[in-house]
């Protein structure tokens, strides 16, 4: 493994090599700058000239004007500026102009926020407006010929940069028919995926950008109507015909000149035929690898090089996690910060499920892909599938490796505890969370666990109604059940200091029930241990207590220093502690970090170092597993606690978290100082730094 399968091509696109070439030819011998009149100047503006040509002829410019531009943002810009200088002195000679900024509600950012800016500054006081799509991602163009006459400006870009959706720019021209609003089609999409005649059209201005079609960033032209008007964003020494001052990128313009050129000349670009035919084979094994995905735009509107997902059950964050573990990159449909995904609003514009807004995934390619390619990612796609199906968190029908111990699992800092016993193949879950109850019941159905019960901490949430309704058929019976959901005809074992509580066991472990106080058993700690002598569980063998929102007041004197707690929230990024952390009020202190050079000399310095990753099981099996060719532990941090509960009691050797970026092991690692265990480190940046 592990070259990289780059599906992100809507974000940006590798450099074509040809492109590479162009832009060295450029810088080395081409230096000249265009606007010289020497020989040197000449061979430069010859380039250009001739790029601009060859542009001009694939996009049907006729006389309008094509202006290299820094990309699509600055095109944006110009457009923007262009119309609404343009509408303030219509509006000066008293002609009527309309009052609308009109804009397509799934458009690029780029788009809204120049509208903004630029009718703040000019003082225009025009009313911005979204213009609504249709369930298919396309403008409701009934609202358009409704609002065309108040129209001063529109924009609608060509295709969606989230979905691939194509507009009906015909429709648009139709509903625009008899209004004086100039029109504005952000065409970065479409450029090298749909045939484009733009002189032929009503369009006034078109940007596109270079790096999202095999040329570098940095370079974009901009379409102007022949008779549209224009002002120029920047002003200067005249380049660009007074257009667009300051002299041309010409690396990037010539770049730009060897991608059209591949394009004119059309064979290494594939036909819609064939692109649609491997995004049939990209579907296909999205399906299989992904049970209940869903395309979040039809392909009969979209284009062929772009595919938007949703999958029942799994936020965007983690199969962007589970991809990129696979060397599959793609990117979130939507906003994604660091801690949680904001739903994409062009998935909203559309009206679809919230679960599909927000959890949604963008799989691009560029059509200039090959067989070879969509092999090799339908492939992949497969394979990160299998290591969904290996972590049960997918049903399979292949018997996945039974867990044992405790897993952690968490939604917006709560927490779910569940503990399971392999050799009896039982757990017990604590604390459901009503948004995690479909994951539990696909794992403890895909392990195959009897579940001996279902319980609260404190009375909170409908969690446990919607677990026991999932998992009716694995739930072990009981007489009657309290309100905190523990059986009634559980056994009765002594705690160390000799009181009397109620247990329920697991194969050779026992979970045991201790109110916060006499005979209060709304609220309650569950103490986990592994061995009863004469029905007594020493403090010594209580390996977990799961506190829930308050620690129980006798619970020194009934766990041990090394008994992990396991609240029902998480302190800061803390998921569990222990008491003699929580009395001593240990400081995390600065988290011990190394970066990967500082790694290989940690590593060659302390042989007996266990490298440790805590990314999750199925991003650990999805990869290469180890860390640049080294075995490494899979310890993701639901499992943390777990292996605490064995580390705090064993000899301190020096362990070494990683994960993708570094944000999860220093979690690790700063857990592990907290609660003394000072040879704990992580790798800063993590794997992304290191391939
Ligand atoms: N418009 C669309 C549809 C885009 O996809 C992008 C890039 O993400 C832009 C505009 C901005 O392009 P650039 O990066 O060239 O400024």
């Amino acid at each position: 493994m592990h070259t990289e399968i780059y599906l992100d091509a809507n974000a940006t696109s590798p450099v074509l090599p040809a492109a590479i070439a162009a832009a060295t030819l450029a810088m080395a011998e081409g230096f000249g700058n265009p606007s010289s009149s020497h020989a040197t100047g000449m061979k430069a503006r010859a380039m250009l000239d001739a790029v601009r040509a060859r542009a001009c002829r694939l996009l049907g410019v006729g006389a309008g004007s094509l202006i290299f531009t820094s990309g699509a943002t600055e095109g944006i810009q110009t457009a923007v500026l262009s119309a609404l200088c343009a509408i303030r002195e219509r509006r000066a000679q008293g002609e009527a102009t309309g009052d609308l900024l009109l804009y397509g509600a799934t458009e690029h950012k780029a788009v809204p926020e120049s509208l903004a800016h630029w009718n703040r500054l000019l003082g225009m006081h025009l009313e911005l407006r979204a213009l609504p799509v249709d369930a298919s991602g396309r403008h409701r163009l009934d609202v358009l010929r409704e609002l065309a006459p108040r129209a001063a400006l529109v924009c609608t870009m060509a295709a969606n940069n989230e979905t691939g959706v194509v507009s009906d720019l015909d429709g648009i021209a139709a509903a625009l028919d008899g209004s004086s609003a100039y029109w504005m089609v952000d065409s970065v999409q479409a450029l090298g995926k749909l045939a484009l005649d733009l002189a032929a059209t009503r369009i006034d201005y078109a940007p596109f950008s270079g790096h999202k079609l095999y040329a570098p960033k940095g370079i974009g032209m901009l379409y102007v109507r022949d008779g549209a008007p224009y002002t120029p964003l920047m002003c200067g020494g005249g380049q660009e015909a007074g257009q667009r001052a300051g002299t041309e990128n010409m690396a990037g313009v010539a770049a730009l000149g060897a991608v059209l050129e591949a394009l004119e000349q059309g064979a290494a670009f594939r036909t819609h035929a064939q692109l649609a035919r491997y995004r049939e084979r990209l579907a296909g094994a999205l399906q299989s690898a992904l049970p209940g995905v869903v395309f979040n735009a039809g392909f009969e509107v979209s284009l062929p090089t772009t595919l938007n997902f949703s999958v029942p059950g799994f936020s965007s964050k983690e199969l962007l996690d589970l991809f990129d573990a696979g060397g599959v990159r793609v990117s979130a449909g939507s906003a994604c910060s660091a801690a949680k995904a904001a739903p994409s609003y062009v998935l909203v514009a559309m009206q679809l499920p919230d679960w599909r807004c927000a959890a949604a995934v963008r799989m691009s390619f560029g059509p200039m892909a090959d067989d070879a390619f969509i092999d090799a990612a339908c492939a992949r796609i497969a394979h990160c599938g299998e290591a969904l199906r290996a972590s049960c968190l997918i049903p399979s029908s292949v018997p996945s490796e039974s867990r044992d111990g405790v897993i952690q699992l968490g939604v917006d800092g709560a927490c779910t505890w569940m503990l399971l016993d392999a050799a009896s193949r039982s757990c017990a879950i604590i604390d459901p969370l009503a948004p995690l109850a479909e994951r539990i019941a696909d794992f403890v159905r895909c392990q195959g666990y009897r579940v001996r019960a279902i319980v609260d901490t404190h009375a909170h949430g409908a969690g446990r109604a919607a677990l026991l309704a999932l998992l009716e058929g694995q739930l072990e019976r009981a007489a009657s059940r309290d309100p905190l959901g523990w059986p009634a005809d559980s056994e009765c074992i002594a705690l160390a200091n000799g009181m009397l509580v109620n247990a329920v066991t697991l194969g050779g472990k026992v979970l045991a029930r201790l109110p916060q106080a006499d005979g209060d058993f709304g609220r309650v700690t569950y103490l986990s241990g592994t061995a009863l002598h004469e029905k007594k569980l020493a403090a010594a063998d209580v390996r977990f207590a799961f506190t829930g929102v308050a620690l129980a007041p006798r619970l020194a004197a009934l766990i041990g220093p090394q008994t992990i707690l396991c609240p029902a929230h998480e302190q800061g990024s803390m998921s569990c502690t222990t008491l003699a952390a929580e009395e001593t009020q240990a400081a995390a202190g600065p988290v011990q970090e190394l970066d990967p050079p500082a790694l290989e000399r940690f590593l060659r310095s302390h042989p007996d170092a266990l490298l440790i990753d805590v990314r999750e099981a199925y991003e650990h099996a999805a990869g290469a597993g180890g860390w640049q060719g080294r075995a490494a532990h899979s310890v993701p941090l639901s499992r943390l606690a777990d292996r605490l509960a064995v580390w705090l009691r064993a000899e301190q050797r020096p362990l070494v978290f990683f994960c993708r970026s570094g944000g999860r092991s220093a979690r690790a690692a700063a857990c592990l100082q907290r609660l003394g265990y000072r040879n704990a480190w992580h790798v800063s940046g993590g794997l992304n730094l290191a391939r």
